[in-house]
């Protein structure tokens, strides 16, 4: 049996895939720690984690700890130091009592990954975007503003990485801290076929394809095509695009889901046409089920769930993580690009996708290489691979 120890940061999108892999584990007989946060603790406990919550060690400033990332890297390392030194003393004195065999850190959650290096640990890196490194980090565009913010957070940088080696972490450049080489283990939730410059990656890396629970097969279809609609859980006032959507679909001859986000959004809608309902969240992946075409903005957990489900899409990206996904999307032929969010483009863009098969044909053969890759259980074997 092996002591596993899984970190990661309080946001639905990196501990997701992580808990069929947990649930994996535990069935084998592993035990493993969870170091999480209060949201996410009957999730992971279900899926037979031990969990301890560090909600009290994160600074009370930012909630989006995963859209800082490749936004303000200033505040992401004034943050990460931050969250590491005050978890130190516990974290480390738990370890040593643990023993775990093996350490695996969401790729953004530094201080697992900090923990493991100082202790001289096994350690995996858990990467729920695209796998990263410098070839692939020219693909993210970051927008003027946030390569702005970036050089002027330099000094800001450099204090904090003093800190941490005072600390005894072996953090020389920021890189060390946010990225990996191609010696790291590393597991990344899609496929090399949907890895952009996957060939650039080394074999330490496992791409396992998505970690989604199993779900029986739904009803029969409908009469008429569905559309799904959704900007993922971040971005909150959508009261305009939201409105476009539902003038977009009105005339259409489709039955519509719009999942809105926020209870704002979805009171600014007022009374809907009969083909489309709206909530503040949906069940996704039920709905993709289900779905013919989903407008999406391309967060890698939507696109992920989409492709699984042989969903053509519609793509929207708000920022460029987002976009990057998009682009490879766009490459790969499984969406059409959304230029303009007025309703006529909204709606013309959904018929095209609708009524084009290849969108459909492509989406299914990277949903192939999907189901080939291997998933949560290939996860859990690459991770028992490199406990000590
Ligand atoms: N999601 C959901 N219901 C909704 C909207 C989103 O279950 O109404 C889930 C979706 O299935 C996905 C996650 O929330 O797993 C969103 O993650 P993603 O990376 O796509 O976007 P983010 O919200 O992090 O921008």
């Amino acid at each position: 049996m092996s002591r596993i120890v899984f970190f990661c940061i309080p946001a639905w999108g990196h501990t997701n895939p992580t808990v069929e892999v947990v649930r994996r584990l535990t069935a084998m007989g592993h035990q493993v720690r969870y170091y999480s946060f209060e949201p996410f603790r009957e999730k992971l406990e279900a899926a037979g984690a031990e969990v301890v919550c560090c909600d009290g060690a994160l600074p009370p400033q930012p909630k989006n700890l995963d859209k800082i990332v490749g936004r303000d890297f200033a505040a992401l390392v004034e943050m990460v130091t931050e969250t590491t030194l005050t978890l130190e003393e516990q974290v480390c004195r738990e370890l040593a009592e643990f023993q775990p065999d093996v350490i695996v850190s969401d790729s953004v959650c530094f201080w697992g990954k900090l923990f493991a290096k100082k202790l001289g640990l096994p350690y995996v890196c858990s990467t729920t975007t695209f796998a990263f490194n410098q070839q692939s980090a020219a693909l993210m565009k970051p927008k003027g503003s946030e390569l702005l913010r970036s050089l002027l957070g330099i000094p800001r940088i450099g204090r904090k990485m003093a800190l941490l080696r005072q600390h005894g972490y072996p953090v020389e450049k920021v890189t060390d801290l946010l990225q990996n080489d191609n010696e790291t283990n590393t597991i990344v939730y899609t496929s090399r076929e949907f890895q952009p410059m996957a060939e650039t990656f080394s074999e330490h890396y496992a791409f396992v394809g998505p970690s989604l629970p199993e779900r029986a097969a739904p009803a029969a279809k409908k009469s008429r095509p569905l559309v799904y609609i959704s900007l993922g859980t971040v971005i909150h006032d959508r009261r305009r695009f939201c409105g476009n959507c539902v003038t977009a679909l009105a005339g259409m001859d489709v039955d519509a889901v719009l999942s809105v986000g926020t209870a704002e959004n979805l009171e600014a809608l007022g009374p809907l046409p009969s083909n489309i309902q709206a909530a503040e969240r949906v069940d996704q992946l039920a709905v993709l089920q289900q779905a013919d075409v989903f407008l999406t903005h391309c967060g890698m957990n939507s696109a992920s769930e989409a492709i699984w489900y042989g969903v053509p899409t519609v793509l929207d990206p708000q920022q460029s993580e987002e976009a990057a996904v998009a682009d490879q999307m766009e490459k790969l032929g499984l969406g059409l690009r959304l230029h303009s969010e007025e309703p006529d483009h909204i709606r013309k863009a959904l018929e095209t996708v609708l009524a084009d098969p290849s969108y459909r044909e492509q989406t299914g053969r990277i949903a192939r290489s999907f189901r080939e890759a291997g998933g949560a259980k290939m996860a859990a074997e690459y991770i028992l691979s490199c406990c000590k």
